[in-house]
């Protein structure tokens, strides 16, 4: 079994259930009930999963949405703060096995630049997880330059993570079996991954990476048509959409273990953009170990995928 780095394994941080509790509300209790006892543990449970998976080692984030959906900016700041310093302790105790992603109060870009630099700098996370639009307010507004600016200059990865949209979008309104996971949190992660490259983010910020799970958001399939359609509404950018998603961003596994989306990602950003990740315990880490040990690839490409890349990405060595 290949030695593997897993980047979107979450956890809870006691006073983070309430946030997270409202994106579980369509699972039944009893579900809910095993995958929060499953996020509250970092011991015998995770790791025997991590050692059945071959998961050398997982960067831990918190269950969102977390401060993403605090209204109070006091209050965001106060316990993403609180949020980072409770994954540390836990890093502490096994830091061969765990880091950590540092979870930010986006409501204050100079907050969260602060944090992202102590979080980096003083606790040895390996980025950030932001868990979607910040109520309401997307990655790309002007108002968080000053946060990717110190991004960028600490080289790390902003890693974007699903999150229930402000609004139902119209089509789904009637369908509940298309909510979240199943399509609506691509839709909306998708639209934010796109909002920083159709505003020009990366062309003020041209070394910032943002990392997406489930192999892209879709973005990798659909790369043609953004530069085709950019052309035709006059879209005013350095470069064309897909050279953006082509450098400015890797991608990550997280619960999409099939080979056709892994092959279309691997061939329109390139094998080395491209990591393992399971998403546990909303998936198991064994189902996503199983695929990528076994799924017809060349074996570089798989020791690239299951931990190659990450260790150059989050600048660690297993
Ligand atoms: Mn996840």
């Amino acid at each position: 079994m290949i030695p593997k780095i897993a980047l979107e394994e979450h956890f809870m941080c006691p006073g983070f259930e309430g946030y997270w509790s409202g994106t579980m509300d369509t699972v039944p209790a009893a579900g809910k009930a095993a995958i929060l006892k499953k996020l509250n543990d970092f011991g015998e449970e995770r790791l025997s999963g991590m050692d059945a998976a071959g998961i050398a080692h997982a960067v831990l984030s918190i269950a969102g949405p977390g401060v993403q959906r605090e209204p109070d900016v006091a209050i965001a700041i106060r316990l993403a703060r609180q949020g980072n310093d409770f994954l540390s302790a836990q890093v502490q105790k096994n830091p061969k096995r765990y880091s950590g992603f540092a979870h930010l109060p986006m409501q204050d870009a100079k907050a969260a630049a602060d944090e992202l630099t102590r979080c980096v700098e003083q606790l040895g996370f390996r980025g950030a997880m932001i868990n979607g639009h910040t109520n309401g307010q997307y990655l790309d507004h002007p108002d968080l330059y000053p946060f990717w600016e110190r991004a960028e200059a600490l080289g790390v990865p902003v890693y974007i993570h699903p999150a229930d949209p402000m609004a139902l979008f119209p089509a789904l309104a009637d369908q509940p079996g298309l909510r979240r996971a199943t399509w609506e949190w691509t839709l909306e992660t998708g639209s934010h991954a796109l909002r920083l490259v159709f505003s020009g983010l990366f062309d003020k910020f041209p070394k910032a990476t943002v990392a997406l799970g489930h192999l892209g958001e879709t973005l990798p399939y659909l790369l043609w048509r953004f530069d085709s359609r950019a052309k035709l509404y006059g879209i005013k950018l350095e470069r064309e959409p897909s050279d953006y998603i082509k450098q400015n961003f890797v991608v990550t596994l997280s619960g999409m273990f099939s080979r056709e989306p892994l092959m279309c990602a691997v061939d329109a950003l390139g094998g080395d953009r491209v990591m393992f990740s399971a998403d546990y315990p909303f998936e198991g880490a064994r189902d996503g170990a199983e695929f990528i040990d076994s799924v017809d690839i060349d074996e570089n490409l798989r020791a690239a995928i299951c931990h190659g890349n990450a260790e150059r990405l989050l600048r660690m060595k297993l």
